[in-house]
């Protein structure tokens, strides 16, 4: 209880210190900006994961400019997840830096779990799935196979995603849920 307590005091510290107007919700009093973009998220709820999605959002941040992700719970509009899914890891998300992502321990036992992430992160970036990619290119998933360890996007990916963002939160998105429909796994 007295964790929950201090918890929630945290969390309260914490918002009274963290700019509002950056954030998705805000997106309709925000004019385009040049200036990247920040997009929180939230690991509380991907704790087996934590590490390899702050690598996979470190990967994304090394290779776009008009957005950056940083993790914040208090201010996230991006949460991860984790869990058993039948239908394996998916990407809840408005393809603009909003939503939830679910990261299914069995893939994440199949394939290289940071490419896992940052796969799905580049769902909330705004990129579709193209599993008929090579294993450089990072929204081809699971399709290269479970030997793919590539975890960064490819420079095609990578402007891609920056002219997405060019407009900041500007624009309107439509609501995807993506489900990593994967080949028969290999081995
Ligand atoms: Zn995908």
């Amino acid at each position: 209880m007295l964790r929950k307590a201090l918890l929630s005091l945290a969390l309260a510290a914490s918002a009274v210190f963290v700019p509002l107007s950056g954030q998705a919700s805000a997106e309709e009093a925000s004019p385009p900006t040049a200036a990247a973009v920040t997009v929180y998220f939230d690991t509380t709820s991907a704790p087996t994961y934590r590490s390899a999605i702050r690598q996979g959002a470190a990967n994304w941040n090394s290779r776009v400019t008009n957005v950056k992700l940083v993790e914040n719970a208090s201010a996230a509009t991006l949460r991860y997840r984790e869990g058993n899914d039948s239908r394996g890891s998916w990407a809840s998300t408005d393809g603009h830096g909003r939503g939830t992502i679910f990261i299914d321990h069995t893939q994440a036992r199949q394939y290289y779990v940071v490419r896992i992430t940052a796969h799905e992160t580049g769902h909330a970036l705004g990129l579709p799935d193209h599993y008929s990619g090579p294993c450089s290119e990072l929204m081809s998933g699971g399709g290269p196979g479970t030997s793919c360890t590539n975890a960064y996007p490819n420079s095609t990916e990578a402007s891609r995603v920056n002219s997405l963002w060019a407009n900041g939160f500007a624009g309107t998105y439509e609501w995807k849920v993506i489900y990593e429909q994967l080949p028969v796994a290999v081995g």
